[in-house]
């Protein structure tokens, strides 16, 4: 884990998301977004760290032709990140980026066109490699790692306790994501203590949902903190939208532990793009 590769993200997120604009300590961080932030604390990091990134690379494949050259030769975005990439690329970006990257594909269709094709109806994985080379997705696996640094941080920060309060009254953490974490706790009593939380958490969200219900059905549309009741709801059990989490990894052990559980469609399960994850 390189937690120090990180560094200038956390100064960017208390400057940037915070307007703290001295020294501040990760754990002093993670209290401020737990006090801040409604929905899933790890899934928002992700999400403002995937953003920090996208947008210093629009910046150098706008400007940089080494950072293109590298790109187009040996880098992709996965489906989520590309999607991702759109909404903060401006189009001429994109566009550019494209291009390059559908003449290199032609390129290679060409070759293959030229030699022997037999090889094109053995396995998809391959035949996809075969079109576009091999790449992988840089957004997967900076997200790959910085997921280990925000766990291992929450994690040191409800082991010593800096961090609890904070947690406790915070939205919490997505399901995928709290079962990552109570994986990784030290002790049962932080273990127990984290689970209490939830409990709380999930509470809250539970009488949120009525008042919502209620409020709607009576027509007596007052909402207030409960207006994005369903949504925080949502986000509670599947994780933030398009964020990386841990739904896969753990459909993939219950198949084949116990051929039942959690399953998603075979379009989640059929996503090859996904580079590191
Ligand atoms: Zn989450
Ligand atoms: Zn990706």
């Amino acid at each position: 884990m390189d937690a120090g590769r990180f560094t200038e993200f956390w100064r960017w997120l208390a400057e940037a998301g915070l307007k703290v604009h001295e020294e501040m300590a990760v754990e002093a961080i993670l209290a401020r977004v737990l006090g801040t932030w409604r929905t899933c604390v790890v899934c928002h990091l992700l999400w403002e760290r995937a953003f920090e990134l996208a947008s210093r690379w629009q910046y150098a494949l706008a400007e940089d032709p080494e950072a293109q050259a590298q790109f187009v030769e040996s880098e992709t975005l996965c489906n989520r990140h590309a999607w991702f990439f759109k909404e903060v690329a401006s189009p001429q970006t994109l566009g550019r980026l494209y291009r390059r990257l559908h003449a290199h594909v032609i390129e290679r269709m060409r070759k293959l066109l030229k030699g022997d094709i037999s090889r094109l109806t053995a396995d998809p994985a391959q035949i996809f490699q075969d079109l576009i080379g091999e790449r992988t997705c840089p957004l997967c696996g900076d997200e790959k790692a910085f997921l280990e640094v925000v766990l291992s941080e929450l994690t040191r920060g409800l082991a010593s306790g800096s961090i609890r309060e904070a947690f406790v009254a915070s939205g919490g953490c997505c399901l995928p994501h709290l079962a990552s974490l109570l994986s990784r706790l030290p002790d049962a009593d932080t273990v127990r203590y984290l689970l209490g939380a939830a409990v709380g958490q999930l509470g809250r969200s539970v009488k949120e949902l009525g008042t919502y219900e209620d409020e709607t059905e009576s027509r007596k549309r007052r909402y207030g903190s409960a207006a994005d009741a369903p949504t925080r709801a949502l986000v509670y059990w599947a994780g933030q939208r398009g964020m990386g989490h841990a739904w896969r990894e753990y459909e993939t052990s219950f198949r084949a532990e116990r051929n039942g559980g959690v399953r998603c469609g075979a379009s989640c399960m059929d996503d090859r793009g996904g580079g590191a994850r």
